[in-house]
């Protein structure tokens, strides 16, 4: 087909003035955001300095080649678009007299701000600069932009280091005196001309660039511009996979196969003097939202000073006063470009003598706060939907709003900055060690964990540490991805610090500041910056703007949202969050602590009589713990798992008990005093598992020692029926672990209802508590429909069956192999963060099969992928009646549920 080899687009006014846009914004995906959006400009009638567009396709078909090459035919069809724009523009590129000048502009289809490649006054050489000068009358801006061009096109396309030109443009100023580029006058810009061409012929190699040899062997900056035009379109072909480029997919989870599109653009001049200005512009405050223009400019500059921050910006509300006319323009362009994307845009502009381009826009990037003020103002003024405000939050970038922050009325200085590893800040004494860490924690001091990079060796110096801190590695290094799990605050690869582990001291070099052992600092990993010094945190709260997104959102969504906790605590702060019940109460914390000796004497004792009076005691303290949590969610569901971990957790470790043993061996205790030792580590001895988390634990803990889990459902039901008699709601429901076959949930369940109907009996009490099960291994999700029959309710616990589908053990992936994993793309991302696809097929195949024969089954998720909003997505289509998360993430959990039932709704009537 004949558009399939269409590979240029032209965007822009033709001679006449009329549009000549081949492309719209739909078309991001074939001409890069920057490409689709300046056509969209064009189609708008703004003013877009007229160019075209080689699409992404193009560039893939240049890597594609071995070795990578234009594809046949696309150097006939950009020869065909430089001369159709030569005829619109009225000038020829490379032309003696009057030459026309153009940009190379990289683009993709997301936006990778600063990671590829530019080429600003492309077609000027030797000669054409004469043009310009006779055109312009101004020899100073002719130099100035001959000068850039070889600055920029030496680094990014013949790979020069960009210091060689810097210095020589430092040392010109210093010669002369000055200390602003702009006071350099014509004659300095020539000169300079003539050391960049020197710096190149001696830096750049003629074997990688042959046609540029000279007679000598020597680069010669190239003067044909047909070569200078191929050159730099190749040059930002190849910047799609620049290291950077590279490092920020993988980051952002970015295809690597989209490719980049090159605009050839007609340069259009901010720096050809005092009513000529360049600048980035955004319709509104991209940082706190308010409505509000906001940016900078330059006046006499072109597009990458602004950025490159060499001279101060004015900001841009000031520039109606410096050039009235261009000011008024822009002021309606920005106005008109908001209420065609009905969004916040960010636009680069330049004013060429007055006159007003317009070089790019996009839907603008803001901070979580500043996107809940414009979604919410947005729908007050009419331009959005509520729908549309609910569906355009990130549900991840929420995350930022939390976590504990900086408290923003406090003032501190950064010292160093690194990668927003995983969110939330951080406070605490510095230590370089893991054992450091361990033990200052143990003496109840708060530390941060500062490490060149981390390994599994530092597991319980993370697991000790407030927040980690490291000057190696990238977002998917062994701290980051570990300290995510953990949901711990972490900076890493915060280059300037240069660690000496040895010595206990780190330095932050570019200062003179010297980080030792027990200084105090504070890290935060929402932003990625290190602070001198204890920095007040702040709690997250959901108020206002956020507040009412949410309200919005629960509106909206169909699926319910529990919390994870543990106790009275958790459970409030998941109702302020929004929760609707908690849908995983764990118990085995509450059998640790004081209670781990009642749990041993219970476990030791040879017979079912030895067993009672520590579950006597384990009964009341088990009635007090639900007592808490019923009470703290009144009225609500709360899921109560029955005892889950291996048993042996509960016991003293066999390594300490030899130890003890031999020391009083030593120390001539009496073998009588010793043999109770004996038999005790004979026990746990006997009791240890190749495999715990595969052995005893779960239900089969249930059916081997029916006492506990008879205490339990007890202690449930006591606590039940007390609030009731207090004329409280209390609504529990039991949730039986690990089950794989049906027969399991039979047996467990039976012995749960004789216990519940001696307790109705006794305490005169009518109970009507569901019993369920939790799906979390792939037999129980395959043989759902058998389980349904005898379950009131499914919760899918996504941990263990991803590590049961997978055979991973999480603990020993995550900081051993899964790094490499990643970073290899065996895996595109974590599974334990986002739910696989493999596992929601099980996920999926459970809710189906379990609904088949029972209807009325309710069906959650509690593992933490309940917290993903792009699983929370998975889930809602898997047909999930709630997702339960910890509490912290209810927020998003709610956002993301929105959303879910929004585009479903959305494709429905599509499709109609
Ligand atoms: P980036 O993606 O890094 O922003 P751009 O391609 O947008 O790179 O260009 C870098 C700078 O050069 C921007 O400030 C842009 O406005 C300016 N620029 C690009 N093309 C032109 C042009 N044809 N005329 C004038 N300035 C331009
Ligand atoms: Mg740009
Ligand atoms: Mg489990």
């Amino acid at each position: 087909m004949l558009t399939d080899s269409k590979r240029v687009y032209a965007f822009g006014k033709d001679a006449h003035g009329g549009n000549n846009t081949e492309g719209n914004r739909g078309m991001k995906m074939i001409l890069g955001g920057k490409g689709a959006n300046l056509a969209e400009m064009a189609n708008m009638g703004l003013p877009v300095p007229p160019g075209f567009t080689i699409s992404c396709q193009a560039c893939m078909e240049y890597y594609n080649s071995t070795p990578p090459a234009l594809p046949p035919g696309l150097a006939e069809d950009i020869d065909a678009y430089v001369a159709d724009l030569e005829s619109k523009m009225g000038k020829t590129l490379g032309d003696p007299s009057d030459p026309l000048l153009v940009s190379v502009r990289s683009g993709s289809p997301f936006s990778m701000p600063g990671m590829m490649d530019t080429v600003l006054n492309l077609g000027l050489n030797d000669v054409s600069v004469q043009g310009l000068i006779a055109q312009t009358g101004n020899e100073r801006f002719a130099w100035d932009s001959y000068r850039r061009f070889i600055q920029m096109f030496s680094k990014v396309v013949l790979d020069a280091k960009g210091d060689l030109f810097e210095n020589a443009l430092t040392s010109k100023r210093h010669t002369r005196g000055v200390a602003s580029d702009t006071d350099l006058d014509a004659a300095d810009l020539r000169d300079l001309v003539a050391e960049f061409k020197e710096i190149v012929a001696v830096n750049v190699s003629a074997e990688e660039f042959p046609e540029l040899a000279d007679g000598d062997g020597r680069v010669a900056f190239p003067q044909d511009v047909a070569i200078q035009l191929r050159l730099a379109i190749e040059a930002v072909f190849r910047s799609w996979m620049n290291d950077r480029a590279c490092e920020y997919r993988k980051m952002e989870r970015i295809p690597d196969d989209l490719g980049t599109a090159v605009n050839v653009q007609s340069m259009v001049f901010g720096n050809k003097g005092d009513t000529s200005a360049t600048g980035v512009a955004f319709t509104r405050n991209p940082a706190d939202g308010t409505n509000e223009f906001y940016g900078d400019f330059l006046t006499n500059a072109q597009g990458e000073d602004v950025v490159a921050g060499i001279r101060n910006t004015s900001p841009l509300h000031d520039l109606p006063k410096v050039l009235p006319e261009a000011g008024a323009e822009l002021w309606t362009v920005l106005q008109t470009l908001e209420a065609h994307y009905h969004d916040m845009c960010d636009i680069e502009f330049t004013i060429e003598q007055g006159k007003l381009w317009m070089l790019q826009t996009r839907v603008g990037k803001r901070t979580a706060r500043a996107a809940l003020k414009i979604a919410i103002d947005m729908v007050e003024e009419g331009l959005i939907t509520r729908e549309e405000a609910v569906l355009r939050i990130d549900p991840a970038q929420l995350d930022q709003l939390l976590h504990p922050q900086f408290d923003a009325k406090s003032h501190y200085e950064v010292v160093a900055k690194g990668l927003n590893a995983s969110p939330g800040a951080a406070v605490g004494e510095v230590v370089f060690t893991s054992a450091d860490a361990v033990e200052a924690r143990a003496a109840g001091r708060n530390v941060i964990l500062v490490r060149w990079e981390t390994t599994p060796d530092d597991l319980r110096g993370m697991i000790a540490a407030q927040g980690i801190l490291t000057s190696h590695g990238g977002k998917t290094s062994h701290a980051a991805v570990v300290a995510r799990g953990m949901g711990k605050p972490c900076v890493c690869g915060a280059e300037r610090l240069k660690i000496d582990a040895e010595k206990k001291q780190a330095i932050i070099s570019g200062t003179d500041i010297v980080l030792g052992e027990g200084d105090m600092i504070s890290i935060d990993g929402t932003t990625g910056i290190v602070v001198m010094g204890a920095v007040q945190l702040v709690e997250p709260e959901v108020s206002g703007d956020f507040d009412t997104i949410l309200s919005w959102s629960d509106e909206y969504r169909t699926m319910g949202v529990r919390a994870n906790a543990d106790t009275p605590d958790d459970a409030v702060l998941g109702r302020r969050f929004g929760a609707e019940g908690i849908g995983l109460c764990r118990t085995e914390h509450m059998f640790l602590g004081d209670r781990k000796r009642i749990v041993q004497d219970m476990i030791i004792s040879e017979d079912e009589a030895g067993r009672t009076a520590p579950l006597a005691q384990l009964l009341k303290v088990q009635v007090e713990d639900y007592l808490g949590i019923f009470a703290a969610m009144d009225g609500l569901p709360v899921t109560v798992r029955l005892l889950d971990p291996p048993l042996h957790e509960f016991l003293d470790s066999p390594r300490e008990l030899a130890v003890e043993i031999a020391r009083m061996e030593c120390s001539g205790v009496s073998p009588s005093e010793i043999a109770p030792k004996r038999r005790l580590l004979a026990l746990v001895d006997s009791m240890s598992e190749m495999n715990p988390m595969l052995g005893l634990r779960g239900c089969r803990l249930g059916i081997m020692f029916p006492e506990i889990y008879g205490m339990q459902v007890r202690a449930i039901a006591l606590a039940t029926c007390q609030l009731r008699a207090q004329g409280r709601d209390p609504r529990p429901e039991i949730m039986i672990p690990l089950v794989s076959v049906v027969a399991e949930l039979e047996t467990l369940r039976a012995e749960s209802e004789v216990i519940l109907a001696e307790v109705e009996a006794q305490e005169g009490c009518a109970l009507d508590i569901p019993i369920g099960t939790m799906i979390e291994l792939p037999r129980a999700a395959i043989t759902a429909d058998e389980i349904a029959k005898v379950a009131d309710f499914f919760s899918f616990g996504t941990n263990d069956l991803t590590q049961t589908t997978f055979g991973f053990s999480r603990d020993d992936i995550e900081s051993k192999f899964l790094p490499r994993y990643l970073e290899r793309k065996i895996l595109l991302r974590n599974p334990f963060e986002t739910v696989d696809s493999g596992v929601a097929m099980l996920v999926k195949m459970g809710c189906d099969l379990g609904r088949k024969t029972n209807p009325k089954i309710k069906l959650g998720v509690c593992g933490e992928h309940g917290g993903d909003p792009e699983s929370v997505k998975i889930f809602h289509a898997a047909g999930l009646t709630y997702v339960s998360c910890s509490p912290y993430r209810v927020p998003l959990a709610r956002l993301a549920a929105a959303q879910a039932a929004l585009s479903e709704k959305a494709t429905a009537s599509d499709n109609r």
